[in-house]
This record gives structure tokens, sequence and C-alpha cells, in this order.
């Protein structure tokens, strides 16, 4: 480790950052698996910034292909006009589906995404002559993102907390699929997954089941639960209450999707095709800012047959230069075998973390799946009680990763809501080999045992 310490001193900065009183590090480089601080520090992105670059920095391919793409068209209004680049990036994106999902809309981020979806949910419905279903069911403790549509499906009440006057009100929440904290003891898998179909079916019926235009679930739930992928038959389940109620069954993919769960679409392992999805992070790789909504078959139909026409548009949707480097990226993970990569190196990465945090009286669970993982925090491991939120427990984990271990890791979880333990999220690059793992979890580890003290 080299003895240069990162600077998070307060300076003037013009930039309206976090923290208005501490700019975070100066980062001017960054290559591979790591970012550089202008003080020369190397520090290993463990979490790909927001479970984002998930090829690494830099990466020579998508540099030429984002170049060559300025070459060409750097911009073009995409309601008037289409690029062969934006034509090709949804066509791989449809192939990646066997057709089950036929149309794509780029955006420029996640929560544009889901703003995206949520009107193409609604435009469907009043396109079928349903124009009554104006509601949806999401799951507490989710992020959606943070603009107002994306937040009022979301359920992290913290971040909804001062801006719920202005929500719409038109999303109710059911329990997530949380097997650490919600399975109860003795209770099968099975029986669980029937108990959170039957709060689902009773949600519908509490709305009125022709009041509800779509439910809206992470196949994975990500950075604010921490990695908890679905208890097998889940899905299926949850998308049979959809269907019986004629509401559209949404995954948000934003997080898991594009490889990180092991398979380029989370709901492959459990053979569920949503009615729409959203990808985003893992689709640009962090190179340009971009996400997609995927538009199924059923919804094409009723379009096609209705208006003909998607209402929701915007300047930079279908972005050449951001399709152009998504496009490439999605190559690199194909030529590289990246996804198969997610799957290998996520199981070394579990078999690592709980060889090294097991039995550490403050670590409640350790979860996962592919190159998703998450590390609960808790103040007492029998009883599972979360840390009090004062405390930042994830928070100050965090800043002792930046400033003594040389790793960027994420925080979440009970500093956010307090309703669950504070959370360690790692998502490393999909290209990550056995030797960094092994730093990951060394320098993860140190960094929480410098907060919480060593493992007894
Ligand atoms: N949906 C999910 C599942 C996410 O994890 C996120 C971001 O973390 C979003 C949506 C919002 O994406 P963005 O931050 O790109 O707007």
């Amino acid at each position: 480790m080299s003895s240069r310490t990162i600077s998070t001193e307060a300076v003037p900065s013009s930039v309206l950052h976090a923290s208005l009183s501490i700019e975070p590090p100066k980062i001017v480089r960054a290559e591979g698996h790591y970012l550089y601080t202008f003080t020369g520090t190397a520090i290993y992105d463990a979490s790909d910034g927001a479970a984002v670059s998930c090829i690494g920095h830099n990466h020579p391919r998508v540099r030429r292909a984002m170049s060559q793409q300025l070459d060409a068209v750097e911009y073009c209004f995409a309601p008037h006009f289409t690029t062969p680049v934006y034509e090709k990036l949804a066509k791989f994106l449809v192939d990646s589906t066997n057709g089950q999902l036929p149309k794509v809309f780029v955006t420029g981020s996640g929560s544009e995404t889901v703003e995206a979806t949520i009107k193409m949910a609604r435009q469907y419905c009043v396109e079928k002559g349903e124009p009554e279903r104006k509601r949806f069911i999401a799951r507490e403790r989710s992020y959606h993102g943070n603009t107002m549509g994306a937040l009022d499906v979301s359920g992290h009440k913290a971040r909804r907390a001062i801006y719920e006057p202005l929500l719409s009100g038109s999303t109710s929440h059911v329990s997530p699929c949380y097997p650490y904290r919600d399975l109860r003891a003795g209770e099968s898998t099975p029986a669980y997954v029937e108990r959170l179909a039957q709060e689902l079916e009773d949600e519908f019926q509490r709305l009125g089941p022709r009041t509800v235009c779509g439910v809206v679930f992470e196949t994975m739930a990500g950075l604010t639960l921490g990695a908890v992928a679905p208890v097998p038959g889940y899905l299926a389940r949850m998308k049979e209450v959809c269907e019986r109620h004629g509401a559209l069954f949404i995954l948000d993919e934003v997080f898991a999707g594009m490889g990180r769960m092991g398979t380029l679409h989370a709901w492959e392992q459990e053979g569920v095709v949503p009615d729409l999805q959203t990808v985003a992070k893992g689709l640009g790789g962090g190179y340009m800012p971009i996400g997609a909504l995927m538009v199924g078959e059923k919804v094409v139909y009723v379009l096609d047959r209705g208006s003909k026409a998607f209402m929701h548009f915007q300047t930079y949707h279908g972005h050449p230069v951001a399709c152009a480097a998504a496009y490439e990226v999605q190559q690199v993970i194909r030529d590289e075998g990246l996804v198969e990569n997610c799957r290998k190196m996520g199981e070394y990465l579990g078999e690592r973390l709980r060889a090294r945090l097991g039995a550490h009286p403050n670590v409640g669970d350790i979860r996962g799946r592919g190159l998703a993982w998450a590390i609960e925090l808790v103040k007492d491991r029998q009883t599972k009680e979360p840390f009090p939120v004062k405390q930042k427990v994830a928070p100050t984990i965090h800043a002792a990763g930046l400033q003594k271990f040389e790793i960027a890791l994420l925080p979440g979880g009970g500093v956010v809501d307090g309703a669950n333990g504070d959370l360690i999220v790692l998502a490393p690059a999909y290209d990550i080999n056995h030797e960094e793992v092994d730093l990951v979890v060394q320098r993860a580890s140190k960094a929480i045992e410098y907060v919480l003290g060593p493992a007894t």
C-alpha cells in the first residue's frame, strides 16, 4: 500500500458535491480496475462505482468505437432520425431475449429508463381500453431511481421522505424477497414464496385488481437491500399473480442485468420473461450514460394496433455515441467470455468472503450471486439488530476503505432506512481474476475490521 493519503479536505469547489463541506477524492486517471487520485494513489474499484464499470476503465476497443462514432455521427434527434448504431444495439438486445422483447428504447440513465417504462405501461393500459389502470405495486426498500417518477415507485423511505408530498402516491409497496430477515423459523422456501404471493394478491384485492397497471420489481434487490437474489420460484409466482389480474410484470434490471448476475439477463435464471424490462449500468459500462427499456410482445402488439407510437421521447434518447459505446462493451463481454467469468469468479468471491468474514460477530449475512455481493453488518448477530443509523457504520467503512486501504466500496442499507443492517456492496468488474478477488476480500475485510474490530 502506498503511504500517500487521499485528500478529502474542504477545498473551495464550484461543484455541488454530496457534501457541501468536503470534496471527495479527485480522480485524474482510470485504468483497468483502478482509479488514480491526483496525489497518485491507486484505488481498487471494487464496486465498479455503483455496479457500472463492468469491463474496467479505458478499454481500447470501446475508446475506438466511440471515436469512430464521433467521426460518423455524434448526434441526431432520435424522434426524427435513426442511426445504424442505434439499430445495431437495439437488435443486439432484442436477439439476447430470443425476440421475446422485440422493441428497445434507449435512454440516458437508469432513472430515465424507469420513467419511460412507467409511461409505456400506462400508455399500454390506455390503448388497451383500460384507462382505469393507473396504480403500480412495487416493493418496500427498493430503489428504482431518483427522478420523481422513478422515486414514486421506489420503496426506499429515506430517499422518498422529503419529496413525499410531491410524489403521485400511485404506487403501493409489498414486502421484498429478503430471506435473511423475513424467512420465518421452520418456513420452507415454497411456503415463503406462497406467503409473498398471497401478500401481492391481497394488495391487488385491496386496490381493486383492475386499477393496477403494473408490478415493478428489481430482479435482484441490488444497492439498497444488498444483492438479494430471488429465491427459486419467486419470480414465476409473482408473474402469475400479475397475469391473473391483467397487470404488466415489469423487471428493473438496471443493477442486475447485462451479465452481472451470471446470465446476460437476470430473469433467464428463473425463465421468467418480463413484459417490460429496464437495463442500464452494465449496458454501457460507464463509458457513456445509457439505459434501455425493452418492450415485450404483448405491449408492442397493443401499440401496433393502437396509436402505432410511443408518446415519450427525450432530446438525447438513442444517442449515437452512447449506443456505440454500449454496443462495443457488449461485444467485449461476449468475446472475452465475461458472463461466464461473472459466474465463476462470483462463486470464488462468495467463498473467500465467507471464509474471511463469516465468523465476524457483526457480520449478519454474506449473500450474492454472480459478481454482486453484499455483507450485511449488524450490531447483534443473534438478534440481527441493526446498528443505529446515527452510527453511520457503512459510510465509515467506506471512508476507511478509501483513506487507509485503497479500495472503493459501496455503502448502503441501514444507513438510509434503519430497517435493515448496514451494507457493504461489492460489484467488481466482470473480468476480475483470482488474485484480484483475494485483494478485494483482504482490503474490504481490513476496512470492516478497522471500524468494527477483528473477528474474535
Ligand atoms: N433501478 C435500479 C435497480 C438501480 O439500482 C438504479 C441505480 O442504482 C436505478 C434504477 C437508477 O439508475 P440511475 O442512477 O442510472 O438513474
